[in-house]
């Protein structure tokens, strides 16, 4: 009796973490790996029920669980390497099932010991689990949950490779009749619910985490573009701009602003002008690198915060990116209909706050407009107050001459 219920415990157990898992990925809208999370435990759940209920000594006890198993094994391990970006190998999981369902099949027919099944189909799951941490090693992501689940899946095999042998060292022969009441037995329980919480613990956090990133993200994200919201920019450039000055980098602003937009709006509608705003961001998404950092500010406003990058680079940027959307068709407006965007830009200088680095980027847009639209500006070339205040110089008489 008190065996019956601790067999259940197991089972119980997997597919409460079976329900958990599934529960994240609805609830969480997650990726596909997590539902597999959820199917592989749903899976191991069913190859302990197996295990627990189905006659010891039938010959197809260790046929069946050896499905549920490898099923089980196998979409655990197709969902913790698709998590990374990597593929699982299913030929090479089905060969190794293939092989050692037939070999499993040649011993359950060969000697009533339970020990060689064991091995067999044991040694089976611990190549399957190597594979996975194989392909999970190929994987470029690395981070410490990353690094956490492939230690957790090489213990999971090294467990098959030496638990049973170890185990049947000490009892050297199991009739199929007793293999409940065996030594290996008792053992296999434990094992295996303090495998299956551990796992499930490790996947539970790294779930957790994905699913807090993303709404991290999502919080930091504007949703029509896919660019920075305007405060997560901010806090981004004002991490960047103490950087580049300890590291010794150039970091330019650019800020757009979209031409006569109101009218845009106003003559197609505001569908069309959010498909013009899109369209905006997918060209600066496209254009910049992946260390700049993009942001939409405003309605029709733009910010790229260009790094490691001097000011005329910088412009050069604004410049390709005014000239691609000037030539850009937008599919809700009239097929003869182009937008433009102007553009400022500045560098950073000694010690310049945010404030003021996008205040004279600002004060450039302004200038684009005022000098008709869809051009690009640059602080550090336009405004003679500016050069004025270059260190040294005397440019009194080149501010009166421009004066006149
Ligand atoms: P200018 O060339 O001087 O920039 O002219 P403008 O018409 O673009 O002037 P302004 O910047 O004042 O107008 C911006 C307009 O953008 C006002 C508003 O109707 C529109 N707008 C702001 N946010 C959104 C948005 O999210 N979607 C759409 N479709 N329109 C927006
Ligand atoms: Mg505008
Ligand atoms: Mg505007």
């Amino acid at each position: 009796m008190q065996t019956q219920i601790l067999g259940l415990v197991t089972p119980i157990m997997a597919l409460f973490f079976a329900v958990s898992f599934a529960v994240l990925w609805r609830a969480g809208r997650m990726k596909r790996h997590v539902l597999g999370f959820a199917i592989a435990y749903a899976l191991s759940a069913m190859g302990f029920l197996v295990t627990h209920f189905f006659p010891a000594d039938a010959f197809y006890l260790f046929h069946t669980t050896q499905v549920f198993y490898t099923l089980g094994s196998a979409v655990m391990l197709a969902a913790v390497c698709e998590r990374v970006g990597q593929r699982l190998h299913l030929g090479s999981i089905a060969i190794v099932y293939l092989v050692s369902a037939f070999v499993l099949g040649v011993a359950v027919s060969f000697s009533d010991d339970v020990g060689p099944r064991l091995i067999i189909v044991n040694t089976g799951y611990g190549v399957m689990f190597a594979m996975g941490v194989a392909t999970l090693l190929t994987a470029r992501r690395r981070d410490l949950v990353d690094l956490a689940i492939i230690v957790i899946m090489a213990i999971q095999a090294a467990d098959f490779l030496v638990r049973p042998n170890l185990t049947l060292m000490f009892e050297r022969s199991i009739p199929a009749e007793v293999y409940r009441d065996s030594i290996y037995y008792s053992l296999i329980g434990l094992v295996l619910g303090i495998k299956g919480v551990t796992i499930a613990m490790v996947l539970i956090g790294a779930t957790i985490a994905e699913w807090t990133k993303t709404l991290r993200d999502a919080a930091e994200q504007d949703a029509l573009t896919g660019l920075l919201n305007r405060g997560a920019f901010e806090q981004s450039i004002r991490s960047l701009l103490p950087r580049a000055q300890t590291e010794g980098r150039p970091l330019s602003l650019v800020v757009a602003d979209i031409d006569l937009f109101k009218q845009v709006n106003d003559i197609w509608g505001h569908q069309a002008g959010d498909q013009a705003i899109t369209a905006f961001g997918n060209l600066i998404q496209s254009t910049v690198r992946g260390s700049d950092v993009g942001g939409r500010i405003g309605g029709e406003e733009f910010c790229i915060a260009v790094w490691n990058c001097e000011n005329e680079p910088a412009a050069g940027l604004a410049e390709r990116i005014r000239s691609a959307f000037a030539r850009l068709e937008h599919p809700d407006l009239n097929s003869d209909i182009r937008l433009t965007a102007s553009f400022g830009v500045a560098t950073a200088r000694s010690g310049e706050t945010y404030e003021q680095l996008f205040a004279r980027a600002d004060t450039a847009l302004y200038e684009a407009k005022a000098n008709g639209r869809d051009r690009v500006e640059n602080a550090e070339f336009t405004r003679l107050d500016d050069i004025a205040q270059v260190e040294g110089s005397d440019l009194t008489e080149w501010k009166r001459a421009a004066s006149n």
